[in-house]
Parts: structure tokens; C-alpha cells; sequence
């Protein structure tokens, strides 16, 4: 029997942090972009999952980074988002590598690089089969990808978003675990409990739209080696907010 997924068309969120080199100060590692490319091309090919992806533009620029530096916020957020495009860029280029079918769509007009993003567009791109990235955030300074990966996956009519995390935290726990040697990882937990006890799994509009529009998120972490095909899949990784 083929394997089947978990939802037939997620959202993935890969922070531009995950794509950052942990041996150097290289803003990006080819190696761990190709890895997480190959992963997502056999996932997509295997289990027929729909899959649109969201990067970060942390390992290049983050707003508040700017804002902290007399930079008006608008102007770094906007510096923030064409980082998005960066990454975006590169992952595109490594899932064609792939033999991957791939579109970018960007949320800043950049007709040579990209397409304009279009919702009935990214939609018919998925049902072809081919990966989408959505690039430079949702278009608006004062938001963040966490954010645009629960508005696109509202727009685009997703089951479920899939949160990597990069910092050696698989899921959510009671405390912090890098603190607590008790923390426990929940399988489980409810949108309210997240909002209750501040968890810190991503920012407060982003947990907000997912809850509002029934928005199931897993939470894992994306730098263990074959972990997206496995949160794709259904299997019991990582924690579960619905
Ligand atoms: N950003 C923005 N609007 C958006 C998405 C992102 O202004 O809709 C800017 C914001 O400055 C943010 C930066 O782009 O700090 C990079 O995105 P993010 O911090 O979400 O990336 P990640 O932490 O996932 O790498």
C-alpha cells in the first residue's frame, strides 16, 4: 500500500536560521540546503504530498536587527524580506537539482527572479505537482514568516503547517529542556495552553490565525536528518498544537 501523508497539502516553515552554516560564518550551507531539498523532492514524489514551503531571512537580516540600529523598522523589515528571497533563490535551485518541479512566488514584485504570488496560481502550481516558495514574507513590514506561513496555509486551503525548529528542541515542552533536565515534550497540546502558559513556538498573530482558522501546526525540528519526510508522513515526531 502506498504511504500516505499526514495532510495532503501542508505549509512548511523553514526558518532562514536552519539554513545557516554551524561550522562557519557562512550565511548559508549548500549541504544542509541540498538535504533539506532532497527531502522535500522524495517526500513530494512518494507520498503525493502537496507541499508549499515559507522561508525565514534570519541567517541574512532580521528587522529588529536593523531597528536597533537607528534603521527605521519598515526599511529593515523590508531588508528582512528580500533575504526571504535570497534563501528562497537557493532552495528553488537545489529542489530543481532534485528534479523537482519548482516555482517561487514572491510577495515583493520581482518579475526577473520570481512570479508575483497569486493565490489561484500557488494553488494550481500544487495541484501539478510542483513545490512552491513563498518569498519575502506576506509583503508588509511589522509581520514575520511564522506569520506568513499561517496566511498563506489559511489562503492556500492547507490541512496543517509544519513548524522546523533548528535550535536541538524537537517539539514544545513544559520548560525549557537546555534548562530543565525534567522538561517533558508534549505529543499533544491545545492552541489555548500555548496562549496560557506563553510558549514560546512562534509569535502570538501567527498562533492567533492558526487557531482562528483551525490550522493544526507541528512543531519538530528539521535539522535531524530525514525528519521532514517523517513529519510529512504521520509519524510521532515533534509536538502537535490543535
Ligand atoms: N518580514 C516582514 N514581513 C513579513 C515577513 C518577514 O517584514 O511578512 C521581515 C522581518 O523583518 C523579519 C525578516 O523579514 O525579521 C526575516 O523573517 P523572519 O525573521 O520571520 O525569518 P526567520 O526567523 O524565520 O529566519
Amino acid at each position: 500500500m502506498p504511504a500516505k501523508p499526514r495532510w495532503p497539502r501542508v505549509v512548511l516553515k523553514v526558518s532562514g536560521e536552519a539554513l545557516a552554516s554551524t561550522a562557519s560564518d557562512e550565511t548559508m550551507d549548500a549541504g544542509v540546503v541540498d538535504r533539506m531539498a532532497g527531502e522535500i523532492a522524495d517526500s513530494r514524489n512518494r507520498l503525493g504530498v502537496e507541499i508549499a514551503v515559507v522561508v525565514g531571512g534570519g541567517n541574512i537580516w532580521r528587522g529588529l536587527t536593523g531597528a536597533n540600529a537607528n534603521l527605521d523598522r519598515a526599511t529593515s523589515d523590508y531588508m528582512g524580506m528580500l533575504a526571504t528571497v535570497i534563501n528562497a533563490l537557493a532552495l528553488q535551485a537545489a529542489l530543481e537539482g532534485h528534479g523537482q518541479p519548482t516555482r517561487t512566488l514572491s510577495a515583493i514584485q520581482m518579475a526577473e527572479v520570481a512570479e508575483p504570488y497569486i493565490r489561484r496560481r500557488a494553488m494550481r502550481h500544487l495541484e501539478k505537482g510542483r513545490v512552491v516558495i513563498f518569498a519575502a514574507g506576506n509583503g508588509n513590514p511589522f509581520f514575520t514568516t511564522d506569520t506568513t506561513a499561517a496566511l498563506r496555509a489559511a489562503e492556500i486551503e492547507a490541512q496543517g503547517i509544519l513548524k522546523g525548529t533548528h535550535s536541538g528542541v524537537d517539539g514544545v515542552y513544559s520548560a525549557d529542556p537546555k534548562l530543565d533536565p525534567t522538561a517533558t515534550r508534549y505529543e499533544e497540546i491545545g492552541f489555548m495552553d500555548v496562549f496560557n502558559r506563553n510558549l514560546q513556538v512562534m509569535d502570538m498573530t501567527a498562533i492567533t490565525l492558526c487557531r482562528d482558522n483551525k490550522l493544526p501546526i507541528l512543531v519538530f525540528d528539521v535539522m535531524t536528518e530525514g525528519n521532514i519526510p517523517r513529519a510529512l508522513g504521520g509519524e510521532p515526531i515533534g509536538t502537535l498544537i490543535q
